[in-house]
């Protein structure tokens, strides 16, 4: 499924991306309203297909190599790829939901990881360095740059707390197709990988991981979860390349206004 070769996208193209992009973020806001213990992760799913559909979109993971779902829903230990189902939300988990949507022949991909009610402080703070990470990674995200100037940035920053980076998931080019060309690991050496150039349209999400970076596949096909049982961390979103700033495609600005209100 992912291209041999890096898609460039021209503007109207990177418009549409921006379209598909910004329907995720809406998405994972609605999802947020009802994202309190005692909640089920299948109707946290119903709600973000019902919500993409009324909005002229389809959910681009499902039926996606088989995923059965909208939405990725992957709860403390488990770092991604969760199938959402009769599982219970509980005080203290901390949710990470991932998202696709396609829109006129374009993907939008975005995740979001959720305190719920009162969670740890290390959980809490895995979760807010996680997402200053990907901040960090996507000043590196311009023309000039290269990719593993974007893993640098977020390997080097969450290491210092002693966090560990996963591995084997990484993010990817965006487009016409959910997964392209380039790779974009959250690990690297500055001045290393592909170079970034304009057009270039990427996810770039951090998995972070409060104890040691080794995962391992559930017997369900899908669920990525630590070795160590500790917590994982997940935030992505879909950039394009510019000259001087990135252009940030996603959002999490009607997420977090949600989270505001319910402080
Ligand atoms: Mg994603
Ligand atoms: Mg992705």
């Amino acid at each position: 499924m992912s291209k041999e070769s890096i898609q460039y996208k021209n503007e109207a193209e990177i418009e549409l991306l921006r379209e598909s992009s910004l329907l995720v973020g809406k998405t994972l806001a609605e999802v947020a309203k009802i994202l309190k213990p005692g909640v089920n992760t299948k109707a946290l799913d119903e709600l973000a297909e019902t919500f993409i559909r009324d909005h002229k979109a389809v959910p681009g993971f499902k039926g996606y190599g088989g995923f059965p779902a909208t939405l990725c829903i992957s709860i403390n230990d488990e770092v991604v790829h969760g199938i959402p189902g009769n599982r219970i939300v509980k005080d203290g988990d901390i949710v990470s939901i991932d998202c696709g949507t396609y829109k006129n022949g374009y993907y939008g991909d975005s995740a979001y990881t959720f305190a719920v009610g009162n969670v740890s402080e290390e959980a809490r703070l895995l979760l807010q360095r996680t997402k200053e990470s990907l901040y960090l990674a996507i000043e590196q995200a311009v023309v000039g740059k290269r990719v593993g100037d974007i893993g640098y940035a977020v390997q080097s920053y969450c290491e210092q707390f002693g966090y560990g980076i996963v591995r084997e998931l990484v993010g990817h080019g965006v487009g016409k197709n959910l997964h392209e060309k380039p790779e974009v690991p959250n690990f690297g050496r500055r001045g290393t990988g592909a170079k970034l150039r304009e057009g270039m349209v990427i996810a770039i999400e951090p998995m972070v991981t409060l104890g040691d970076y080794n995962i391992k596949q559930d017997n369900d096909g899908w669920t990525i979860r630590t070795i160590d049982g500790l917590p994982a961390a997940h935030f992505e979103h879909d950039i394009a390349i510019r000259k001087g700033k990135a252009d940030v495609l996603s959002t999490f600005s009607y997420i977090e206004e949600v989270l505001n209100k319910q402080q």
